[in-house]
């Protein structure tokens, strides 16, 4: 209850210090894109001051200056702490977050236990890591498929997510890996329902039965895929500012979050790409009570399911 109260309170008062201290999750986080551009910067990555507008721009810009960085061990470790320390300041006590499979590919010549050693470093007090397994629909090939089978089933990963643009792949090619990822009880995701309308999160809920749902606000167009989101307990993990600043959303103040939530879906707030938005797990707090989306009480409620379903799993 105390950590409640402080948290309202730091809400009403805009104070990103006190809410820093307070225990929150990030459901939906990027490990490759979730540092901070200044600190990237800081390490002498150049980069040029680009802004990120949509998802055409978002790709130029990761493809310009994140994928070369990605392509050593010594890149790949300065992206990840980037990441997790920002967790830690900002008061984020549990991270999921997604790691494309390509980089076991690119940077460990497909190696998957030298992967899983690298990876295994990463270990804080203060924040306790779940990795995700990222698989892209726009540059996945058949000849993947092995890989991201052994990464499924070698105990590491806690689950799969299915990211980039959606539908630009049938369902099918990724069933399989959906199969296997819940025969094992591991984190079934899906990126759905940001670019495509509710009946493409239906398709990916009928097609993969997954456990949570990256974004999925277009679901609010249609009450019987929200019925059936809620019958299935479908976590949905909400970046508010990345739906804004891709164009998905008008403004925060018409964010669906409000309608998901009233609904009865499960719903948490996260912060997908840092790097990109700049706007950390306490801005995407701050932001829906300022533009008076979720009141203080709603939003600690977000906060306290948040930590329940991790801990539940
Ligand atoms: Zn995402």
């Amino acid at each position: 209850m105390g950590d409640s109260n402080s948290f309202m309170q730091a809400l009403k008062e805009n104070n990103k210090e006190i809410m820093s201290q307070i225990n929150k999750v990030d459901l939906h986080n990027h490990a490759s894109y979730s540092c901070r551009l200044d600190y990237l910067v800081n390490n002498n990555i150049n980069i040029e001051n680009e802004k990120v507008s949509n998802i055409e721009s978002l790709i130029q810009f990761s493809r310009k200056y994140i994928t070369p960085v990605k392509q050593t061990e010594q890149g790949l470790y300065l992206l990840l702490y980037g990441n997790f320390m920002n967790c830690i300041n900002t008061g984020v006590s549990f991270v999921s977050t997604d790691i494309d499979y390509k980089d076991c590919i690119r940077t460990f010549d497909s190696d998957v236990s030298k992967f899983i050693d690298f990876l295994s470093q990463f270990k804080y007090d203060k924040l306790k890591i779940e990795w995700i397994i990222e698989i892209s629909r726009d540059s996945y090939k058949e000849e993947y498929k092995d890989i991201i089978m052994e990464m499924i089933n070698s105990g590491f990963f806690a689950g799969i997510d299915l990211v980039s643009t959606e539908n630009s792949i049938p369902n099918s090619m990724f069933v399989d890996f959906y199969k296997e990822a819940n025969k094992l009880d591991l984190k079934t995701k899906v990126h759905a329902g940001e670019q495509l309308g509710a009946d493409y999160v239906r398709e990916c809920i009928l097609d993969f039965n997954p456990k949570e749902i990256q974004h999925g606000i277009s679901i609010i167009e249609d009450e019987s895929i929200m019925n059936i989101a809620k019958e299935r307990n479908i976590v949905f993990n909400v970046c508010p500012t990345s739906n804004l600043v891709l164009g998905y959303v008008d403004s925060i103040e018409k964010h669906p979050i409000k309608k998901m939530y009233e609904y009865g879906l499960k719903v948490t707030i996260a912060t997908d790409d840092l790097l990109y938005f700049n706007s950390d797990i306490n801005d995407e707090y701050l932001k829906l009570y300022s533009n008076k989306v979720l009141d203080a009480k709603e939003l600690d409620n977000i906060r306290e399911n948040g930590i329940y379903y991790c801990e539940r799993s």
